[in-house]
């Protein structure tokens, strides 16, 4: 579809009224200050290139690539812009007038390919293993990789041998009475560095009724190909996942992953594929899909026994991901999953809602600018004292976790399911 023609492109930039209320919100705006840097900034951007009154060039790829994709703006946008999408949008045609093969490698031939990805994370593995990628560190060669890498290669978080989907088996039969049959949208992240979290989700699951499977042929959600110019590629993917999952009788589609089920939403469905043959489909998809907190709390009601109450209770406050709380308005969920499990103290971070930096591969692409934004999350997470911070995406955890370092605090990044699921282990009848 021409960029012209794409929804939000030719229905909402007529309705920015420029009274600036996106700019108060927009975390890369306060560190910033300037005009090209705000949400109202882009609009304008994106409808010069609409209008042909720019060119797209890398260079206005490069300002608009300054957002997170936090969505802040666009859910206090008065005139109800998706100011997110708007950027998404231009970024994909610059990105197709300037295409560029180091781009092409990453997101169309490996994040396209599960194989080839989980090799990729197994060479990251041995490096980290060896000594391989400290070694290289010493001696300056990360310096050599392009971009922020030299400086953002830190943050990934050690790289675990066996990924989730070798550890799992496909059916995971409910215990007990089946309630539901759920099938699990098993993303990248957690697949290859948070196996535990995969491993959390389908006890929880399976303890609470549901049989789950975990289809083996999905690929990306294609969250991180739209962040990145490439919506071409992030309509393939999501048709190829909306085929796997058509083929079974669902009664739901679960993600532990933020940045999946906001990239399997209804809204991110009408965003890729609004007015082409495949809508009906990719909506009807789209109706199953719920993320895991959302799934316990408002369907399951999950009820946790009293059973052993460890003392002290472990402090756990909350993060939340803006792929979970503005894109889909998921809030009170994890919360009450929290306060749900008899041993843990509920502690709430002042601005628990500010985007931590991380967004998917901002904090590999931006890093100045997103430990800029992270050091703010860590002045409110630290100030409650927590053992646990707790989050429902693995990119925020992943950027959590190198805040922690950085700041040298003592406590650990988890995702809510991990606390329910090591309470559980504890109840007298699981041993
Ligand atoms: S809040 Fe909405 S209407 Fe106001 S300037 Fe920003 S994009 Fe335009
Ligand atoms: S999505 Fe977030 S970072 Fe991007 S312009 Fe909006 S508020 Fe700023």
């Amino acid at each position: 579809m021409e960029f012209k023609n794409l929804p939000p492109v030719k229905d909402q930039l007529m309705k920015c009224v420029r009274c600036g209320k996106c700019r108060s919100v927009c975390p890369v705006f306060s560190e910033i200050k300037n005009e090209t840097a705000a949400p109202r900034g882009h609009v304008f951007m994106v409808q010069m290139l609409r209008d042909g009154k720019i060119e797209p060039t890398s260079d206005v790829y490069e300002r608009l690539s300054r957002c997170l994709m936090c969505e802040t703006c666009s859910v206090n946008c008065p005139s109800g812009i998706d100011v997110h999408e708007l950027n998404a949008a231009a970024r994909s045609y610059i990105y197709d007038n300037n295409p560029n093969i180091g781009k092409e490698l990453i997101f169309d031939t490996m994040w396209t390919r599960p194989g080839l990805l989980k090799t990729t994370s197994f060479f990251m593995w041995g490096a980290q293993k060896t000594g391989l990628q400290k070694l290289a560190r010493n001696l300056g060669l990360t310096k050599l990789l392009p971009g922020d890498l030299p400086q953002a290669e830190k943050i990934l978080s050690e790289v675990p041998l066996h990924s989730a989907r070798a550890q799992l088996p496909l059916v995971n039969e409910a215990k007990g009475e089946q309630k539901y049959t759920v099938g699990y949208f098993l993303g990248c992240a957690t697949d290859l560095f948070n196996p535990e979290v995969a491993r959390a989700t389908i006890n929880v699951l399976t303890h609470n009724g549901c049989k789950v499977v975990i289809p083996r042929d999905l690929k990306c959600c294609g969250q991180p190909h739209v962040a990145n110019g490439k919506m071409d590629t992030a309509r393939k993917l999501m048709a190829h996942n909306i085929k796997i999952f058509g083929s079974y009788n669902f009664d739901y589609i679960i993600t532990d992953c933020a940045s999946c089920s906001a990239a399997l939403s209804r809204k991110n469905m009408e965003f890729l594929f609004k007015g082409l043959k495949i809508e009906d489909e990719a909506m009807a998809f789209s109706d199953l899909v719920m993320d895991l907190t959302q799934f316990l709390i408002d369907v399951i009601d999950v009820k946790i026994p009293e059973a052993v109450i460890t003392e002290p209770r472990v402090r756990v406050t909350y993060h939340d991901p803006c792929h979970l709380a503005n894109a889909q308005g998921v809030k009170t969920q994890p919360r009450e999953l929290l306060k749900r499990i008899p041993d843990v103290e509920y502690v709430e971070m002042a601005d628990a809602n500010s985007c931590c930096g991380g967004s998917g591969t901002y904090s590999l692409t931006h890093y100045e600018m997103s430990m800029k934004i992270l050091d703010h999350k860590m002045d409110h997470a630290m100030e409650t004292g927590a053992d646990y911070v707790a989050t429902c995406c693995p990119s925020c955890s992943m950027q959590l976790r190198h805040g922690i370092a950085r700041h040298n605090w003592n406590a650990r990044v988890v995702h809510p399911v991990e606390l329910l699921n090591a309470y559980y282990n504890n109840m007298p009848d699981a041993k």
